[in-house]
């Protein structure tokens, strides 16, 4: 079975080595970004199965690089997950109204995080943006 791969866009790097050791320890092909041009780079040579998305990043935010792929019909398909963080609300409502499929608030719960990744992966096969 070929293993999914996933694109973690986090400007804090010890939250992506975190995100990025727990993902490969559950046999998820890890890609990373630390800016929105850095994931565009990225998506440009490889389409992802899932991207997970840090809303507060330097230069475009998280939410405008939402709005762009989810506006590409060559990207509009990848099911882009929202890091929002937990003080922060209205940050799911801002995430959803941006495009993203889903959201996991920060910190992450190191112990879920692959299961909430594959729980997403396997709903997209079927129907998208049915829940934020
Ligand atoms: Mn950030």
């Amino acid at each position: 079975m070929k293993r999914a791969r996933i694109l973690i866009v986090e400007d804090n790097p010890v939250n992506l080595k975190l995100a990025s050791i727990i993902l490969e320890a559950a046999n998820f092909q890890v890609l990373e970004a630390g800016d929105a041009s850095q994931a565009r780079e990225v998506i440009n040579t490889t389409t992802p199965d899932l991207i997970l998305m840090d809303i507060a990043l330097p230069g475009m935010d998280g939410l405008a690089l939402t709005r762009l792929l989810k506006a590409d019909e060559k990207t509009r398909h990848i099911p882009i997950v929202a890091l929002t963080a937990y003080a922060m609300r209205g940050d799911d409502e801002k995430a959803k109204a941006a495009g993203c499929d889903s959201y996991i608030t920060k910190p992450i719960d190191v112990g879920k995080l692959p299961d909430q990744v594959a729980e997403i992966l396997g709903r997209s096969d079927g129907e998208h943006k049915r829940s934020v």
